[in-house]
């Protein structure tokens, strides 16, 4: 188990109450020192160009990377771009492509990528909701295009719909994406009949559901369309602002249900993917559930 990071990543500001600020990944580290002080640490190297471009357009990293601005600048209501952005985001998205480095040549069966910008709402040619470049897609295509994988699954139970990650990979048969989220929230996308070509599984769900809810939607549908799948490499888009203490979102889970995912993605894992598992942290918004759900998740990952 490897957990990846940079010290970069907590050098993207995004201003005065904004949710999305370099705390958010304080909290994970520290939580993450306490409970797993023999934890084997890795510094997340900067993706290159070529990584980048296998998912974005040169317009989308023109954007991010070629004019660093000299003060907080917005790219859209709430997607901001300060002069250290350009570094977090190539170290977030570098976490993932040496995560997958790592797990596909036997180094480790599992890694945690504890960076930011999160990644999952940002398209080919857009950054939006807090997302510069998409992390984990720009992960899966590097597994793709690298070590020639034919079947990578996505599991993504951030409280958002993952609407760039789909968007990305609809047309992508070697790429299953799998979500639950909490249902008209932030993008409002993500119902059941987004389908893409038969590999998008979405499960949009209401507002106030809780552990019992959550856990019905992936042991009935999300965790069966994985199996049925029988990935090769199993990716997690893990936010954690369905905990009930998030300000931003209103389900109801509590760190033992971010446990309780976790392993069952590493069973799925275990059969079919050698144990291969690669997770990247993407929302969580309450300091304290933060903490407490990237430990639980972390602990998981760790058995
Ligand atoms: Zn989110």
């Amino acid at each position: 188990m490897q957990v990846y990071t940079h010290p970069a990543c907590l050098a993207h500001e995004t201003g005065p109450g904004h949710p999305e600020r370099p705390g958010r990944l304080n909290s994970v580290l520290r939580a993450l020192e306490n409970a797993h002080p023999t934890i084997d640490w890795q510094q997340a190297p900067r993706a290159s160009r070529g990584q980048l471009l296998r998912v974005h357009s040169e317009q989308q990293l023109e954007q991010v990377l070629e004019h660093p601005p000299v003060e907080l600048t917005l790219l859209d209501a709430d997607t901001v771009l300060s002069p250290g952005s350009a570094e977090a985001a190539l170290h977030a998205a570098g976490a993932g492509i040496a995560a997958v480095n790592a797990v596909m040549t036997q180094r480790t069966e599992r890694a945690f990528c504890a960076v930011r910008p999160p990644g999952h709402h940002a398209t080919q040619n857009r950054a939006m909701g807090f997302c510069l470049f998409n992390n984990i897609a720009i992960a899966a295509c590097h597994a793709i295009d690298v070590y020639g994988l034919e079947r990578i699954a996505i599991a993504d139970f951030d409280v958002h719909h993952g609407n760039g990650t789909q968007a990305i990979f609809e047309h992508e048969p070697r790429v299953l994406f799998a979500s639950s989220h909490q249902w008209q929230l932030f993008p409002d996308s993500g119902a059941r009949s987004e389908t893409g070509c038969g590999n998008i599984f979405n499960d949009p769900l209401p507002e106030g559901s809780g552990s019992t809810v959550f856990r019905a939607s992936w042991s009935e549908r999300l965790l069966p369309a994985i199996r049925a799948f029988k990935p090769q490499l199993l990716l997690i888009s893990a936010g954690f602002d369905a905990h009930a203490r998030d300000p931003l979102a209103g389900l109801k889970l509590e760190a033992n249900d971010y446990y309780w995912i976790t392993r069952q993605l590493c069973e799925i894992a275990d059969i079919y993917c050698s144990g291969r598992i690669i997770s990247m942290l993407e929302g969580g918004y309450d300091l304290v559930a933060l903490a407490e759900s990237s430990v639980a998740h972390v602990d998981a990952l760790c058995i």
